[in-house]
């Protein structure tokens, strides 16, 4: 047997990511045969109709203005003040929740999971989220010993299933101190589905309900990735305000990401925000989050935060920015309600959309059908219980089109 070096808990199974993969085949096919030939919805970006990534102007000259200085230097371990008043004013708008809020700056979204997973629950730990899901939540989480448990999102109507959220939330609260949640709305990946404002109710009337037990922690961790994509910026945003006064076992921790709402991918900024009616709560998440930042990465990106702080403090190149992004979300919902409305036509069974970049298809055998798509040159993502089709990567003509290529591919498998 060859040499093993890597310590047990980093021997991971060697596969190569399952989207990157067919990613790449669809690049490929793009190549030899030509992009209006191909209909690659594999990726989770944004896309203009001709299939190149689309970044936005009011940001990308913003950066470029940006003194050298102000991307070179280090930042603070927290992240820039005047960037984290901007998150809170990006990402609350008008429906800033009351309590002690804080901001620490992570990298992406991505590190703001990482953050509240690592800090707020303990090894051996169950976290929440529903079965359907974006997978780098059991990487994230896996990679320090906890483990993701799931309810069923949708029930046999396709309505939000509170019924089982409730279950696998009592069972959780039966056996840790810890019950943390998370919440990937508005605009899930992968669905498409929003929360709404009664499901809020209903998860926040249980959050308190198992609260009056003083001995449970319950952390609702509510990831907004592509917040900036759904429906109004403001309706989109109502629920914010339940989060005023909760009991201070109840922590809610806010997941913000400047890489869809910015077009910022690469540039790897986001935040952790806590909502909670405590000070000492808030101080406590400040400093454990801080230790994190310290131990794992250091400091974020420097240029992107004075990115985001020129554009949020300043009135009207928010507006412009504002406006830029109305654009292309406007041309997200039309693509999606094109996917939308001839799934429906030729009888394709989809999960409920509501928002976002994506669209998924319940099916059985993805992974096969995946395969079997791409016989016809359409690329998309295999999930354990259906495919996702990204809205976001394709023009309205390939939106049109697809649904009845993939119910003709389902009915072959
Ligand atoms: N959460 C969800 C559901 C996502 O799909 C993504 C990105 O694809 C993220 C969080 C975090 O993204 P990032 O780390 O780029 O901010």
């Amino acid at each position: 047997m060859s040499q093993s070096m890597v310590a047990k808990h980093s021997m991971w199974p060697r596969q190569k990511d399952i989207i990157f993969n067919l990613s790449e085949r669809a690049q490929r096919a793009e190549k030899s045969i030509g992009k209006d030939n191909v209909i690659n919805a594999t990726i989770g970006a944004l896309m203009d109709d001709y299939g190149t990534l689309i970044t936005m102007d009011t940001v990308y000259n913003e950066y470029k203005s940006l003194d050298n200085k102000d991307i070179s230097a280090y930042a603070s371990l927290e992240g820039q003040p005047d960037y984290l008043e901007a998150v809170k004013k990006v990402c609350f708008k008008e429906y800033m929740p009351d309590g002690y809020i804080k901001a620490v700056a992570s990298p992406g979204g991505s590190g703001a999971i990482k953050l509240a997973t690592w800090n707020y629950t303990e090894e051996g730990d169950q976290i929440l989220t529903s079965d359907w899901f974006w997978s780098p939540y059991v990487s994230i989480t896996e990679e320090t010993g906890r483990k993701v448990s799931t309810y069923q999102l949708f029930d046999e109507n396709n309505n939000f299933n509170f019924n089982s959220f409730k279950k696998e939330f009592l069972n959780i609260a039966s056996k840790q101190e810890r019950i943390f949640t998370i919440l990937n709305t508005p605009a899930h990946n992968p669905t498409g589905y929003s929360v709404s404002d009664d499901e809020w109710d209903k998860i926040i009337g249980l959050s308190k309900e198992v609260a009056t037990n003083q001995d449970k922690k319950i952390i609702l961790f509510v990831d907004i990735a592509y917040i900036d994509f759904a429906s109004d910026d403001n309706a989109s945003r109502k629920f914010f305000k339940k989060f005023s006064n909760l009991p201070e076992n109840i922590l809610v921790i806010v997941g913000f990401s400047m890489s869809k709402g910015f077009t910022a991918y690469g540039m790897r900024m986001g935040a952790a925000i806590c909502i909670t009616a405590s000070e000492n709560v808030a101080e406590e998440f400040y400093y454990g989050c801080v230790h994190s930042c310290r131990a794992n990465w250091s400091n974020c990106n420097r240029g992107a935060m004075k990115l985001l702080s020129n554009i949020v403090q300043d009135e009207e190149k928010f507006e412009k920015y504002t406006q830029e992004k109305t654009l292309y979300k406007e041309m997200l919902k039309r693509r999606a309600k094109v996917f939308v409305e001839e799934a429906e036509k030729v009888g394709l069974d989809i999960l409920p959309y509501r928002d976002g970049f994506f669209v998924s298809i319940p099916c059985d055998n993805p992974r096969e059908v995946c395969e079997e798509l791409t016989k016809d040159n359409l690329y998309l993502v295999p999930l354990k219980a259906g495919l996702r089709f990204a809205v976001c990567a394709v023009n309205e003509n390939k939106c049109k089109v697809s649904p009845s290529i993939i119910k003709n591919a389902l009915q072959y498998i």
